[in-house]
């Protein structure tokens, strides 16, 4: 038994897709808990925080822009084995390499505007949520 908590936000493509009721869906019918969840956009600023990791990469400032573009559905949710569980729920970074029946495959349209993050270790889970929520939000 791994983790039990991850963090996934539905990024602003999928929510301007009217993509998120079916893509919170599918989360819940794979067993994960929402435990906290809102609505909200980023700044451009709090964008290139979020992906500070990326900062070198060529694509860092075309995805600061296009998640900064919209809003997004930030969540923390509950499992066993959480993090690793979701990964393979959210399918490849990129949607043409995702396998069938994952969130990617099904709702993402490019490498970059690829519907959903999900964190990649419990240590990320933890930072990232925690970059959304106040203790007072998080259930448990
Ligand atoms: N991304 C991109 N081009 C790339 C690789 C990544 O635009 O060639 C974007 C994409 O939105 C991705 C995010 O940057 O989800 C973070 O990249 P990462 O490699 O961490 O992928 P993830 O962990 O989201 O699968
Ligand atoms: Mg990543």
């Amino acid at each position: 038994m791994g983790s039990k908590k991850t963090f996934t936000m539905i990024k602003p493509d999928a929510v301007s897709a009217g993509n998120s009721g079916a893509i919170i869906k599918m989360i819940e019918d794979h067993g994960f808990v929402v435990n906290a969840m809102k609505l909200t956009q980023l700044t451009t600023v709090q964008a290139g925080l979020f992906y500070e990791i990326h900062k070198e990469k060529t694509f860092y400032n075309d995805l600061v822009e296009y998640m900064s573009g919209g809003p997004i559905i930030p969540m923390i949710l509950g499992k066993d084995n959480a993090v690793e569980d979701f990964r393979a729920l959210i399918g490849s970074t990129n949607p043409a390499e995702a396998a069938e029946g994952t969130i990617r495959k099904l709702f993402a349209t490019s490498i970059s505007a690829n519907a959903i993050h999900g964190s990649d270790s419990n240590e990320n889970a933890l930072i990232e949520g925690n970059f959304f929520f106040s203790n007072l939000e998080r259930m448990k």
